[in-house]
């Protein structure tokens, strides 16, 4: 027997590649999955083009973990439901690895006490993409010599927050990498929003097209040199070797984890 697990937003674009993953894996069972709208009552088999695999996607979260006896549930939803999907995870007993976007590093000393109240442990990771967390770690390593960055985030037009978690996360690991970071030196903006958002000193910049997936440029500015380092996910499979990971090590983890590269040995 593998380790049972459940896909919440099993009918989404991310859901079904998760869905994917987690029957390829003969350490994983797939016992059950959670949608919204499109889709309930389906065969989750059909919904990822395949045979019937037995298992109905039904509409609520709480009542299918403890009818299926998930031992971890993954979430890829919608940054309105994730903090209610958490509370009804930890409630339920089992472990939560999330990769919605919408929690940030604020988040998590809430999200840790409910997880530890209810001995569960969870993986919270904006990016799953092992190189996006690569990205991260270098551009830590660069804030130190260079004191001046700006970010550059493109996804494809269907996103519906900006900036991505994943940048925000780069901005929140550049900024405390820096210690002190040189401020913008834009006094004007002729046109509102020219220069981009602002988090935690630093400029970010959403660009929303189609033919794109998921993409972070990272510049640093310096005396007559430029560094810049990029990371692109040009298909969501980048992100189910992470998330069969985080699946597999969320058990025996100590409470909360915010970002897959607390798994790795980087
Ligand atoms: P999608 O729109 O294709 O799928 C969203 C899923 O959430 C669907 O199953 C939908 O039924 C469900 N859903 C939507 N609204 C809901 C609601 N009100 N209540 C319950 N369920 C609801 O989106 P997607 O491209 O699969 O992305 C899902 C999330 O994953 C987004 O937050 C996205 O930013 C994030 N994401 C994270 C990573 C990562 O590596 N962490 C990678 C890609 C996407």
């Amino acid at each position: 027997m593998g380790i049972r697990v459940l896909v919440s937003g099993a009918n989404g674009r991310m859901g079904r590649e998760v869905v994917k993953g987690i029957l390829a894996d003969p350490d994983l069972d797939l016992v059950g999955a959670v949608g919204h709208e499109n889709g309930i009552g389906q065969d989750v088999g059909i919904l990822i083009g395949r045979e019937p695999l037995g298992i109905e996607l039904a509409a609520d979260l709480g009542s299918t973990i403890s009818r299926t006896g998930a031992e971890v549930v993954v979430d890829f939803t919608h940054p309105a439901v994730v903090k209610n999907n958490l509370e009804t995870i930890a409630k339920q007993g089992a472990h939560a690895v999330i990769g919605t976007t919408g929690i940030t590093e604020a988040d998590i000393p809430e999200i840790a006490a409910l997880y530890r109240a209810h001995g569960v442990n969870a993986v919270i990771a904006p990016n799953f993409a092992v190189g996006a967390v690569l990205l991260l770690k270098f551009a830590a390593q660069a804030a130190r010599f260079f004191p001046q960055v700006e970010i550059i985030e493109t996804h494809h037009d269907q996103k519906l927050d900006a900036p991505s978690g994943t940048a925000i996360k780069y901005a929140e690991a550049i900024a405390r990498a820096a210690g002190s970071l040189r401020p913008a030196p834009t006094k004007v903006e002729k046109v509102p929003g020219v220069r981009g958002g602002e988090l935690a000193g630093i400029k970010i910049h959403s660009l929303r097209l189609p033919g794109f997936v998921a993409h972070h440029t990272i510049v640093f500015g310096g005396l007559g040199q430029s560094l810049t380092l990029k990371h692109d996910s040009i298909s969501r499979e980048s992100f189910i070797p992470g998330v069969i990971l985080a699946v597999k090590k969320v058990s025996s983890l100590d409470g909360v984890v915010y970002g897959l590269e607390n798994l790795l040995d980087i």
